[in-house]
């Protein structure tokens, strides 16, 4: 049976969140905003004090730990990107990694000082279709090292990855030819001579949060960093193992996706609410919908919007902390939430007006930060279109 109770300590965390979001993230977010490529250091010392006090920042699993994700992204989600965590690196290691990798390279993400992990899967030619990447790893026999060369783009926190004692996962082909099957996770180590960050990007939104290419070049990595197996299983299959280990990352962080979008969401109508609420406005709820304002129509069609997807988010999110099968249920609350905020926040500027358009408050910023989640980790339509094939029972080839 699906349960989403949540414990007493799993609310008192998300409580504790909603707080520091309120007291502590939404009176710097709009600075962070304005000031993209500024590291907000005092937030990452208290972050990683936090998380020291807390036992570490490893991704958490739960409805609970994706409640409190939500409620961060409610205060800022660029700002929740840049707090320490091994963010998708961990994932993908979580979902690739040997138990003793798991041990060995997550262990640092709670000692010493703050750290970031990354995940580097896109290209310049290769975005959705990630089994276009060009990027190669070849195992030098002699030395027992892999060579990584390759250009990847558009890492999340890959600079801070870097620039700590962190880590990035990059995907790489270990044969060209053999398609999404030659697809293999590496984890390159901060520091490792021949990967650099060659440039970080100006966006539109998630400003706080840095985007970072990296080059590279005759890399060389320890034979033991990549994770899974390097053979290459030459089958006849949209999921093959090494293809399979990147959708397995995928289950794991598209419910989280899902939960930050939720986060901007919400922030978003509740300061529509509000201010509706100051103006003397109430939403009249309980009246059949003809004698409803198109006001009130319109707030109670964002709250059944955001609705629905938390559920779906929920539901993902809860069969990924029983380790059930969520492929479909995590790209259904991810491509349900990336519409969803998206639209909320449009309409929440459209129905607050000059207060929508304005710097003055964040409600502007938040339909900026809000559409990332329908870009990374597989656009809106990637991921409808992996529902529709599963729903369907229509493989890749028969539906691209
Ligand atoms: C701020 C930011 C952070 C990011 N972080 C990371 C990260 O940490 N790691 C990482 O590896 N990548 C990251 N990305 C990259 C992101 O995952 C890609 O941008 C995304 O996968 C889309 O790829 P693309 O940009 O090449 O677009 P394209 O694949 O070229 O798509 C362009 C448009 O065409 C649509 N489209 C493509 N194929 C189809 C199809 N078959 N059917 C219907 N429509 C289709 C897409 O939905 C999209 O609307 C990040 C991107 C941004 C902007």
């Amino acid at each position: 049976m699906i349960d989403f109770e949540l414990t007493p300590e799993e609310q008192a965390m998300i409580d504790a969140a909603h707080k520091e979001a309120l007291e502590v993230v939404r009176p710097i977010s709009r600075y962070y905003d304005e000031h993209e490529h500024e590291s907000p250091k005092d937030f990452i010392e208290q972050q990683w004090q936090q998380q020291a006090q807390g036992g570490g920042s490893i991704l958490g699993l739960g409805v609970g730990a994706s409640l409190r994700i939500l409620e961060n992204c409610w205060g800022d989600a660029g700002l929740m990107l840049v707090a320490p965590s091994s963010g998708l690196g961990g994932a993908a290691i979580l979902a690739s990694g040997t138990q003793e990798q798991q041990a060995n390279f997550l262990k640092r993400f709670g000692e010493g000082e703050p750290k970031w992990g990354a995940m580097a899967m896109t290209e310049p030619g290769a975005g959705s279709d990630t089994a276009a990447i060009q990027t190669t790893a070849v195992l030098d026999t002699e030395t027992n090292e892999w060579v990584l060369n390759g250009e990847k783009i558009f890492i999340t926190g890959g600079q801070r990855s870097m620039e700590s004692d962190g880590l990035v996962v990059v995907w790489a082909t270990v044969d060209r030819t053999a398609g999404r099957a030659g697809m293999k996770p590496f984890v390159v180590e901060a520091g490792t001579p021949g990967a650099t960050i060659d440039k970080v990007e100006n966006k539109l939104g998630i400003r706080a949060s840095d985007t970072a290419t990296l080059i590279l070049d005759n890399c060389r990595i320890p034979y033991e960093n990549i994770l899974g197996s390097p053979e290459v299983r030459r089958v006849d299959s949209s999921q093959t193992a090494g293809f399979k280990r990147a959708m397995a990352t995928f289950d794991m962080t598209r419910p989280i996706i899902a939960a930050m979008a939720l986060g901007v969401g919400r922030a978003s109508l509740d300061f529509v609410r509000e201010t509706l609420e100051k103006e003397g406005i109430p939403i009249r709820y309980g009246l059949p919908s003809h004698k409803l304002t198109a006001i009130e129509r319109d707030v109670m069609e964002m709250e059944a919007a955001y609705k629905a997807a938390l559920t779906l988010m929920l539901r993902a999110t809860w069969m990924m902390s029983q380790f059930q099968p969520n492929s479909l249920e995590a790209s259904m609350a991810k491509a349900k939430a990336g519409i969803v905020v998206a639209w909320i926040t449009q309409k929440a500027v459209e129905m607050m007006g000059p207060l929508g358009y304005s710097r003055k408050y964040l409600l502007e910023k938040w339909m900026r930060d809000g559409k990332i989640n329908d870009i990374f980790e597989g656009t809106g339509q990637i991921n409808m279109l992996i529902v529709a094939r599963r729903i369907l029972d229509y493989t890749r080839e028969e539906l691209k």
